[in-house]
C-alpha cells in the first residue's frame, strides 16, 4: 500500500482516535446509531428518536438532504427536517447523525447537525471533503460503493489535512456481481483498517445488506469483526417509510437486536482475555 505516510494510514503505531460526540466515545464504546433512512415528518422522527433512545441506542440517524438514485424520488426535507432533528436531539438528547451532500451547505447544517454524514456517492467530492475538514463536527465518512480501502483513506486524509481530526469510517458495502443482496458487505475490511489506520470503523448492516433478516446476523458479525458500531435504519412504523421501506427495522426488531448485541458484547469481554483479535481486547 503506498502512502504509508499519511495519517489516515498509521494504524497500531500510533495512538488509535477516539472521536467525542457528547457523551459517547466512537472508537471506546460499541455505538449504536439509529434512526429512519430519511426526515419525513416531525411525528414520524420523534416517536421514531423515542423508541431508538429507549432500546439503548446512542445517536440518532436521519436524513434531511437524499441522494437519490431517480431526480424524481424524495429529495428530502432540506432544513426543514434539520429543524425536525433538532428538536427530536432536545426530546431525547440524542445527538443527531446527518448527511451533507452540497459544500455550500457545510457550515449552516453544523448549527444542526452533531456529526456530518458524507454518503458513498459523495466519499470522493473532494471540494466537500475539504469543505468537512475545516468545520469542528466529527465527520462519518461512508466507503464509496466502488472504492478500495486505499481510495477510502486517502479520502479520510483530505478531511484530516483539513484540519479536522475527527473521521469515523463506515462500511456500508460495495457492488459486486451479486444480486439478492442490495450490496455486498464488506466485513474484512473492519479488521484491515484496524491494521493500517488509527481511525475508529463503523458498520451499516442496512445499506450493506438492503434485506431485513440479513441485518440482524450482520450486525452481531460486524461486532464480532471488531466494528466500533453500526448504523441501523429504524421506523416506528416500517410500512410508511418513504425511502428504503425494504431495509427499515421494525421497533420489535431493533429491540431484539440490541439484546442481542448486549450479549454478544458479554460474551465478547469474557474472550477478550483469551483471544486477541483487532477489537477484540478492551
Ligand atoms: C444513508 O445512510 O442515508 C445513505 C444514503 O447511505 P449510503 O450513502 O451508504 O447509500
Ligand atoms: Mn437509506
Amino acid at each position: 500500500m503506498k502512502n504509508l505516510k499519511l495519517s489516515a494510514f498509521h494504524g497500531n503505531e500510533i495512538k488509535r482516535t477516539t472521536v467525542t460526540v457528547g457523551d459517547v466515545k466512537v472508537g471506546e464504546d460499541f455505538v449504536v446509531i439509529a434512526g429512519p433512512c430519511s426526515v419525513e415528518s416531525e411525528e414520524q422522527t420523534i416517536k421514531t428518536a423515542q423508541i431508538v433512545k429507549e432500546a439503548g441506542a446512542n445517536m440518532l440517524r436521519g436524513g434531511a438532504f437524499k441522494p437519490r438514485t431517480s431526480p424524481y424520488s424524495f429529495q428530502g426535507l432540506g432544513l426543514k427536517g434539520l429543524k425536525i432533528l433538532e428538536k427530536a436531539r432536545m426530546e431525547t438528547g440524542l445527538p443527531v447523525v446527518t448527511e451533507v451532500t452540497d459544500p455550500r451547505d457545510v457550515s449552516w447544517v453544523c448549527e444542526y447537525a452533531d456529526v456530518l454524514q458524507i454518503g458513498t456517492r459523495n466519499m470522493q467530492n473532494f471540494s466537500l471533503l475539504q469543505e468537512v475538514g475545516k468545520v469542528d463536527k466529527p465527520v462519518l465518512l461512508k466507503r464509496g460503493m466502488y472504492s478500495t480501502l486505499e481510495e477510502w483513506l486517502n479520502c479520510a486524509e483530505y478531511i484530516l489535512a483539513g484540519g479536522n481530526p475527527n473521521v469515523i469510517l463506515c462500511e456500508r458495502g460495495i457492488r459486486t456481481f451479486e444480486t439478492y443482496t442490495r450490496n455486498t458487505l464488506d466485513l474484512s475490511i473492519v479488521p484491515s483498517v484496524k491494521e493500517v489506520s488509527h481511525l475508529p470503523i463503523i458498520v451499516d448492516p442496512s445499506h450493506g445488506t438492503g434485506r431485513l433478516s440479513i441485518i440482524e446476523p450482520m450486525s452481531l458479525a460486524a461486532m464480532a469483526a471488531g466494528a466500533d458500531g453500526i448504523i441501523i435504519e429504524v421506523h416506528y412504523n416500517p410500512d410508511e417509510a418513504v425511502c428504503d421501506k425494504d431495509q427499515a427495522m421494525s421497533p420489535e426488531m431493533f429491540t431484539g437486536l440490541m439484546g442481542k448485541l448486549g450479549r454478544l458484547e458479554s460474551c465478547m469481554h469474557e474472550l477478550a482475555g483469551l483471544k486477541s483479535a483487532p477489537g477484540w481486547a478492551s
